[in-house]
C-alpha cells in the first residue's frame, strides 16, 4: 500500500458549461505533477440542476478517475456538498468551486497544511468579485467569526480541504455550506487557513443573489441556536419554559391564597400575568421537545437524484 494518501475532489456545479472541461484540464494537469503528494485521486461533480448541457460536458470527460451525480433539480450547494461528502473515498476531500475562480494549482499547498489541521479553509483575501458581494460577505466574516469563536477571516470560500473523517462527521444543510468551519470546530476538530488565489468569474453567472443573503442570516441564526443547545433544543426552550412556567404557578398560587382568604382577585393585572406566563411556559416546554425529535429524526439527504456514476459502475 502506497503511503500516500488517496485524493476526493468535489465540485458543487450548477449551470456552468462553459467552465467543465477547461477546468477538469486544469486539474488534470496539477494532479498529473510528479511530486504531487497523492496516490490515486477521484473528481465528483455534483451537477445541481443545471439547466444548460453542464452534464453532457462532464459526461465528455473520457476518464475513469472523473464521477458524476447528477440531481433531480437545483437543491442548493449545500445538498450538493453533503452528497459529494457521502460519495468521497478519499483520505483528503477537496471541494472548490466549478467557475474556474478557484485555482487547482493551490491542492498541493492544502495538501501540506492539512497536515497540521484536520481541515483548512482557503481564504479569497483579493476577491475578484463585485463589491455588492465583498462588502456584505465582509460583513458576514465578522459576525461569523465574532460569534462562533472559529478565529478564520473566510467562511464561505468554496475552497476548503477536509481530512476524511471531518466530512464523515458534519452535517452540512440549507445554506449551511456558508458555515462549515463553525460546524467542523464545533464537533472538535481544528481549523486552519491558507490564502488562495481568487480568479475573476468568465464564463456564466454568479447564483447567489441579495436572496441569498436574507437565506444566508437566517442560517447564522441557527447556527448560533446549535452553538447554543448543541442539539438539544429541549435545554433551551425547556430552560425558558420552566422559568416561564414557574413564576406564573408561585402568581397563581399567591392569589389563589389571597382568594382564599375572602379577597378579590379578579380585578387583578396579576391574574392576566400568571395565567400568561403559565400557559407560555407550558409551550415553551413542548416546543422544545418538538425541536428534540426534529432534531433526531431530520433526514439530511433530502434530494433526489437523476444519474450516480457510483451506482452505474456498480452496475445497478
Ligand atoms: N452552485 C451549486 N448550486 C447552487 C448554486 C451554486 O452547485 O444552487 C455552484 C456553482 O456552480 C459554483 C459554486 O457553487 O460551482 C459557487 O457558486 P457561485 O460561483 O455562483 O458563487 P459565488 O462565487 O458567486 O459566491
Ligand atoms: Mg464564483
Amino acid at each position: 500500500m502506497s503511503s500516500k494518501p488517496n485524493l476526493s475532489i468535489i465540485i458543487p456545479v450548477h449551470n456552468e458549461e462553459e467552465n467543465i472541461l477547461e477546468l477538469y484540464e486544469k486539474l488534470y494537469n496539477t494532479l498529473s505533477l510528479p511530486h504531487l503528494i497523492v496516490n490515486t485521486y477521484e473528481i465528483i461533480f455534483i451537477d445541481d440542476g443545471s439547466t444548460d448541457s453542464t452534464f453532457e460536458e462532464i459526461k465528455k470527460i473520457k476518464n475513469s478517475t472523473v464521477k458524476v451525480v447528477r440531481f433531480q433539480r437545483n437543491y442548493g450547494k449545500a445538498a450538493a456538498l453533503s452528497c459529494g461528502f457521502k460519495r468521497s473515498k478519499g483520505d483528503i476531500v477537496i471541494t472548490l468551486d466549478g467557475d474556474l475562480q478557484d485555482d487547482p494549482k493551490e491542492i498541493p499547498r492544502f495538501i501540506e497544511k492539512l497536515k497540521k489541521y484536520d481541515m483548512v479553509s482557503g481564504w479569497k483575501n483579493k476577491r475578484q468579485d463585485p463589491i455588492s458581494k465583498t462588502l456584505p460577505s465582509k460583513v458576514f466574516n465578522w459576525l461569523t467569526r465574532s460569534i462562533t469563536g472559529v478565529k478564520i477571516h473566510d467562511f464561505n470560500c468554496g475552497y476548503k480541504a477536509y481530512n476524511s473523517y471531518v466530512v464523515k462527521n458534519i452535517n452540512v444543510y440549507g445554506e449551511l455550506h456558508r458555515y462549515i468551519p463553525a460546524l467542523v470546530y464545533w464537533k472538535g476538530y481544528t481549523v486552519g487557513e491558507i490564502e488562495v488565489e481568487h480568479h475573476p468569474r468568465i464564463h456564466g453567472d454568479s447564483k447567489y443573489g441579495v436572496e441569498r443573503l436574507l437565506k444566508g442570516f437566517l442560517d447564522l441564526i441557527t447556527v448560533t441556536f446549535l452553538m447554543i443547545y448543541k442539539k438539544r433544543p429541549l435545554h433551551v426552550f425547556g430552560g425558558i419554559g420552566i422559568l416561564l412556567g414557574l413564576s406564573g404557578v408561585i402568581m397563581s398560587i399567591y392569589l389563589m391564597v389571597l382568594w382564599a382568604t375572602g379577597l378579590k382577585i379578579g380585578d387583578r393585572p396579576l391574574l392576566m400575568l400568571g395565567i400568561l406566563l403559565t400557559v407560555t411556559g407550558a409551550q415553551f416546554i413542548s416546543l422544545g421537545l418538538i425541536g428534540e425529535l426534529i432534531t433526531n429524526l431530520r433526514n439530511n439527504d433530502d434530494y433526489i437524484i437523476k444519474y450516480d456514476s457510483y451506482e452505474m459502475e456498480n452496475g445497478r
